[in-house]
């Protein structure tokens, strides 16, 4: 949530800080503003609410505001109004303290009634402007210098914050310092950068140093210095990123997320390559060894939204595959649950970003009970993916759209492959079995190509939704599953109230809200299951509901039943997710632009959810 961008170099540095601001704009905010140390002592800081454009306009795209040195944050309101008044920098009353901050500061209030007491005013209602002034209060008091005033306000602080920090006497360096938040710093030629995010940096440069957790850093014109909260220097080792710049941005198609469906087909096969090779599976980079996974007996999957969905198809198929009992827990739930993991126990976590607060806490809860664990994560070198025994990473490159598509499909094949090696590994698959079953997961990346052939008549049948008020998606097993995802996209991005059920469930409940013209969409692809679902349908349909089916090629008799119907190639029914879940990816896609809406940037939601 919320971004950060800070820069120290020789050029002018409000237009970075706006480029890469704008680079962080799907993380959701809701005002903007940035600082920038105008000679020795004076700083500007311009902040308004709403668009970065707002800035933008303001300042001549930034080239108004002379400076190399400077921050800038797009904030997503916790604690008090989106205004003016509260967006970021914040600065102490003589400015001798600027800062951003993304996270929340738990105990403000009381740090905010021991600041008044020794004469503070505040200005907004923010948590952030009470570690402002926490840092300049230790700063003064104790004459330590930068370093120091930030550990003794970290010590003091508790929550969440990812902080950059100008101080009036140290003109051309920004101190920052991390607790649970995401920050990487980049660094090129005479220039550092620090920024939540890669993409704000990347066209800058590629060479990037992770800040751990209660560490601090001291950026100057192409140098960092880190120490550890005891304000020891630490060394860090520089890291090279990967990705292109080229994918960090729109490619010529109108939206991220259209891009990102995309993009599917290339990121699955570069996933399964990563661990495939001569026809096996390898898990070396994931670190897991054949007898760890013949030791473990149960596997809990822990994650949120769309990664929790993947959680449930996985669940399918591992239990499929193997004798593991599998558990799925939302990461917001497990983490307060007081559940006793057993001991033989493996907990799979599945978070893109690597940075989902909850996902990261419920990590943590299992490492405590000391049990293993294993991070299904895109974004190399998060707060999950270091944490973690084990990583398996996606490799789905930068997602920008909040409405998550490629990193979802990449999360599946993860799962599909970690099903097929368990299998292996406990010999619990025949080496004829196991092989078609890779053969086919191969096919994936051409068949979902073909579906994105078929974009167009999605796009006609979205048109007709575009004024419903409610959506029903129903599904059994694996299908099921992949309602749940179809659902969450629909309402996500186009606001149009929609619930994903287990089609056996509608008996129980739902069914009562079927009503003449309801759009039910119905996932049809596990075999077993088929008659089971049209006879669902074909209930609804007597109550006047409309039918949407997505179905396997062959399965033309749907047909009597469904008004439209989406077909995806056949597949092994253990895979048919990583098909069936494209056309209801198009669907939300197309009836969100269809409403105007800014498909890419949904309100109140954050691209990675790093608060509670
Ligand atoms: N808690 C801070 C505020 O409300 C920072 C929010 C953010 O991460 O953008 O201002």
């Amino acid at each position: 949530m919320c971004g950060i961008v800070g820069f120290t170099g020789k050029r002018q540095a409000a237009p970075v800080l706006l480029d890469g601001l704008s680079k962080l704009e799907y993380r959701g905010y809701d005002s903007a503003g940035i600082a920038v140390r105008l000679g020795d002592k004076d700083t500007e800081i311009i902040k308004e609410k709403g668009k970065l454009k707002k800035l933008a306009d303001k300042t001549d795209n930034g080239n108004a505001v002379k400076g190399c040195c400077g921050i800038g944050h797009t904030r997503w309101a916790t604690h008090g109004e989106p205004s003016a008044l509260n967006a970021h920098p914040h600065a102490s009353d003589d400015e001798n303290v600027i800062a951003v901050h993304n996270g929340i500061i738990e105990n403000y209030q009381e740090l905010k009634g021991k600041l008044v007491k020794s004469g503070y005013e505040f200005k907004s209602q923010t948590d952030t402007e009470v570690a402002v002034k926490l840092v300049d209060y230790y700063y003064k008091k104790y004459n330590g210098g930068p370093v120091d005033a930030i550990a003794r306000a970290m010590y003091r602080i508790r929550g969440s914050y990812a902080l950059c920090v100008m101080f009036k006497d140290y003109a051309g360096e920004i101190y920052t310092a991390r607790k649970d938040s995401p920050m990487i710093i980049g660094i090129a030629d005479g220039e550092t950068y620090v920024a939540s995010d890669v993409p704000a940096i990347l066209k800058y440069t590629r060479n990037v140093y992770y800040i751990g957790n209660m560490e601090i850093a001291r950026l100057e014109k192409g140098k960092v210095t880190f120490y550890n909260i005891d304000r020891e220097e630490i060394i860090k080792e520089l890291t090279e990123i990967k990705w292109d710049a080229e994918s960090a941005e729109k490619g010529g198609y109108e939206h991220f997320m259209m891009k990102e469906i995309h993009e599917q087909s290339k990121v699955i096969k570069g996933t399964i390559n990563s661990v495939v090779t001569n026809g096996k599976v390898h898990f070396d980079s994931v670190n897991l060894t054949d007898e760890e996974m013949q030791q473990i007996q149960q596997i809990y999957i822990v994650a949120c939204g769309s990664a929790y969905h993947v959680g449930v198809a996985a669940q399918y198929v591992i239990e499929e595959l193997t004798s593991l009992q599998v558990r799925v827990e939302l990461a917001s739930e497990f983490r307060y649950r007081k559940m006793k993991l057993s001991k033989n126990s493996l907990v799979i976590v599945i978070s893109q970003s690597g940075e989902t607060a909850d996902t990261l806490a419920a990590l943590r809860e299992a490492k405590e009970q000391g049990v293993k664990t294993l991070a299904i994560v895109n974004v190399v070198g998060s707060s999950i993916a270091r944490e973690a025994d084990n990583v398996f990473y996606t490799l789905a490159g930068p997602e920008i759209s909040v409405a998550t598509t490629k990193a979802y499909s990449t999360q599946l094949i993860a799962g599909y492959l970690l099903a097929l090696q368990f299998a292996k590994a406990r010999n619990e698959i025949e080496e004829k079995r196991y092989k078609t079953l890779l053969a086919e997961i191969n096919t994936i990346p051409e068949k979902v190509e073909k579906i994105l052939q078929d974009k167009e008549r999605i796009q006609w049948f979205a048109n007709k939704l575009i004024n419903i008020k409610d959506a029903f998606f129903i599904g059994r097993g694996i299908d099921y599953a992949i309602g749940m995802e179809g659902s969450l996209k629909l309402k996500e991005i186009s606001y149009i109230h929609s619930e994903a059920y287990a089609a056996g469930e509608l008996k129980h409940g739902p069914i009562s809200l079927i009503e003449d013209g309801t759009i039910v969409i119905s996932v049809v692809t596990q075999e077993n299951l088929t008659e089971k679902t049209i006879s669902n349908m074909v209930e609804v349909k007597s109550r006047g509901a409309h039918l949407m089916a997505v179905t396997t090629a062959g399965n033309y008799f749907i047909e009597d039943t469904a008004e439209f119907v989406s077909y995806v190639p056949k597949i092994d029914q253990l895979f048919a997710g990583s098909l069936s879940v494209v056309p209801l990816q198009l669907l939300g896609y197309y009836v969100s632009i269809g409403k105007g809406f800014d498909v890419d940037k949904p309100r109140n939601l954050a691209k990675s959810v790093t608060v509670e």
